[in-house]
């Protein structure tokens, strides 16, 4: 999260990736498009996607002259959050900056420099706090979405350092905010199998019916669409199982239509899919009364999300057995009900 990223220019948050994947001796690879493909595969499974994005919305460079340039907003912010005077930090020099009067409609700003402009500076975004946790909370510009980045490579780590038996393919897209550029190349290119299970993670906005430290999602569909039943079944009996065995997991199963995710790419591009979200405080840094503030998670919803993505990818071989649980129990409450109710129908 101290490596600011916004559409198109992650290439610092993909560097820490990369980084990671080597820490920890993990597989991986760049596709053509710039997004990261990280495999574990110790097992004949059916392979499990996790899918994250890297980038954050944030402002391009579109034009420089001089010492004058143009910032156009990339990502999802209501008008009313860009106030001129807001601080900036453009990227990658860190030269600060201030949001100056907006020019024509599709949110292009003048910018003030209050520092040199480098020749390199590509991008800019809202000058805060990177990361930092208190009182059980990771604030910072970017929850959204490195925190599903840093659950996947926290999955994948974990299950590295238990010599699981599994088969996972972590996916860190880039361009999410934008109309998910990098999960539609993905999703598009065949370097998926045909069979994984798709798992979407995001941070997503809280609405009634979830709240934050009261565990990970499970997200029955976005603002788009509704997700397979059946791996959204799996999941819940994933979920179920990891209570059984540890009573402090908690978890929550709702409909999040506050925003589109990249589970709704890979479903429409057939593969079989579902996803999971950890609830988010000021969603895309837009705070109470217009002011831009670092998000927030709750640190205890995250490792949520990670102890249940460990344990789905360990389940995948019991897959279909977990998810004819359900008719099975139909099945069984079926032949008792037509004794009860025949011999009680006249
Ligand atoms: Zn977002």
């Amino acid at each position: 999260m101290r490596r600011p990223a916004a559409p198109f220019h992650e290439h610092a948050v993909r560097e820490e990736v990369e980084r990671l994947c080597r820490e920890h001796g993990l597989a991986f690879r760049r596709d053509r498009f710039g997004n990261v493909l990280v495999r574990l595969h110790t097992a004949r499974v059916r392979p499990l996607v996790l899918a994250a994005h890297m980038d954050h919305p944030g402002f391009e460079i579109v034009r420089r002259r001089g010492a004058a340039c143009r910032v156009r907003f990339q990502g999802g912010v209501g008008d009313s959050w860009f106030r001129p005077g807001l601080p900036l930090r453009l990227m990658p020099s860190g030269a600060r900056a201030a949001l100056g009067p907006r020019v024509g409609k599709d949110k292009t700003f003048e910018l003030i420099p209050r520092q040199p402009v480098d020749s390199a500076d590509a991008f800019a975004v809202w000058e805060m706090e990177d990361f930092s946790v208190r009182n059980g909370r990771i604030h910072g510009r970017a929850c959204d979405d490195l925190i599903g980045v840093a659950a996947i490579l926290a999955t994948l780590i974990e299950l590295k350092r238990k010599r699981a038996r599994v088969n996972v393919i972590g996916v860190l897209s880039r361009a999410e905010e934008i109309g998910f550029r990098g999960a539609l190349a993905v999703a598009d290119s065949g370097a998926l199998p045909r069979t994984s299970l798709v798992i979407s993670l995001e941070t997503s906005r809280e609405l009634p019916g979830v709240r934050m430290d009261s565990g990970v999602i499970l997200r029955v569909g976005d603002r788009a669409l509704v997700f397979d039943p059946k791996a959204g079944r799996f999941l819940s009996e994933v979920a179920l199982d990891l209570q059984r065995r540890n009573r402090s997991f908690q978890f929550q199963r709702a409909l999040m239509s506050g925003g589109t995710c990249e589970g709704t790419v890979y479903q429409e591009f057939g593969f079989q899919t579902a996803a999971v979200c950890v609830a988010l405080g000021n969603y895309h840094n837009c705070a109470p009364r217009n002011r831009i503030a670092p998000e927030f998670v709750s640190v205890k919803d995250a490792c949520g999300m990670v102890d249940l993505l460990v344990h789905a990818a360990r389940c995948m071989p019991k897959y279909e057995r977990m998810t004819s649980a359900l008719p099975a129990r139909l099945r069984r409450l079926l032949r008792n009900a037509r004794r009860r109710l025949l011999t009680s129908a006249t």
